[in-house]
């Protein structure tokens, strides 16, 4: 790996951590706070929430099986993706390089931030191919994306071949695992220890059926979750979501059940699509949502709509010409889908 002073963009490197009222007291016991121009009354809400998250990430911690330290919390993991391209990226001249095709906020980030997206194919089915990534980069190659599972093609990739990417390149390697707990495989933020250069993404609002809350993790050494804390919005997580998180985590058995019978819809569900005289190929899955090839994705899309069910139609997504993604519901709603769709002529 590069320095981290070589990859990030020497403005980032340069900042001084933002110090907030609730910082120069540390320590120390108050009870009168007359330091943030707060309104005394209205409470819990009427004071600014916890700017580093610290009580969320003890919880946390143990739980992912990293240090505190190691974790930064966001508005979403939308927001952490944005940091990695405010963070690492100059606009106008860095670029990034990603597999194609994979989850549209890289691409958005990218644009939004002026910096040059490169995007490799995956092979036909849908697997990375490390050396094709790594030709891709340059000089000024600060970031590979890689999300696995893979949104939209549903697979996770083998770990030999991410490990490929990760040893192969001297800059920053994200992968995204919104979808990890769904997978067999084993996390990757396991391995920051081991990869310097790894940033680790997670998310509330998939297994953890918390999406309301916009609550997303990023997991990476000390020193590049320094670099986030001193670029996020100082308060960027709010009071509300972080008492939300916690009383989730303190129940987390739900949210085992919920799994469980998630991935056990997903075994009822695969087979019954693959039989429909529509489907084409039904893309073998490690997520709570499946890639479906149907003879025509528009009509089929038109059609469930017109019945009230929204699928999500990628038709115009390169290499996913005719498909449609699918999320796993409930036995309810999975059952109505079928039932539609075994009528549609
Ligand atoms: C849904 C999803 C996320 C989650 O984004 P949030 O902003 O945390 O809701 C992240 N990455 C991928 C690939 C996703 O599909």
């Amino acid at each position: 790996m590069k320095t981290l002073e070589a990859l990030v963009r020497p403005n980032i490197w340069a900042l001084e951590p933002y110090s907030c009222a609730r910082d120069e007291f540390k320590g120390m016991e108050a009870h009168v706070f007359l330091d943030a121009n707060e309104n005394p009354y209205n409470g819990p809400i009427n004071r600014y929430p916890d700017p580093l998250q610290e009580k969320l990430k003890e919880q946390l911690a143990p739980m992912k099986g990293v240090r505190a330290s190691q974790i930064f919390l966001g508005n979403g993991s939308d927001e952490a993706i944005d940091l990695v391209y405010r963070i690492f990226c100059t606009p106008g001249r860095d670029n990034v390089v990603a597999i194609m095709p994979t989850y549209g906020m890289y691409k958005v980030c990218a644009d939004i931030n002026n910096v040059e997206y490169r995007d490799v194919p995956l092979t036909a089915d849908w697997q990375i191919d490390p050396k094709a990534l790594l030709a891709a980069t340059d000089e000024k190659t600060k970031v590979i994306w890689i999300c696995s599972p893979n949104n939209p093609t549903g697979n996770d990739f083998p770990r030999a071949l991410i490990h490929e990417v990760l040893t192969g390149f001297e800059g920053i390697v994200v992968i995204d695992e919104a979808y990890s707990d769904f997978s067999k495989e084993v996390p990757f933020r396991s391995l920051l220890d081991k990869y310097p250069n790894l940033i680790v993404l997670n998310t509330f609002s998939k297994a953890w059926a918390s999406a309301a809350i916009r609550l997303g993790m990023a997991f990476a050494s000390e020193e590049i979750i320094g670099l986030f804390n001193r670029v996020k919005y100082p308060y960027n997580v709010n009071l509300l979501t972080q008492e939300r998180a916690l009383a989730l985590l303190s129940d987390f058995s739900s949210i085992d059940g919920w799994l469980a019978q998630i991935r056990r819809e997903r075994e009822n569900v695969l087979p019954a699509l693959a039989e429909l005289p529509i489907v084409e190929k039904v893309f073998p899955t490690d997520a709570n949502f499946v890639l479906v090839r149907v003879t025509d994705a528009n009509s089929i899309y038109r059609y469930l709509i017109e019945r009230g069910i929204v699928v999500r139609n990628r038709s115009r997504v390169q290499l996913c010409q005719n498909c449609l993604r699918i999320t796993i519901g409930t036995r309810q709603e999975n059952n109505e889908l079928l039932g539609a769709l075994r009528f549609f002529k």
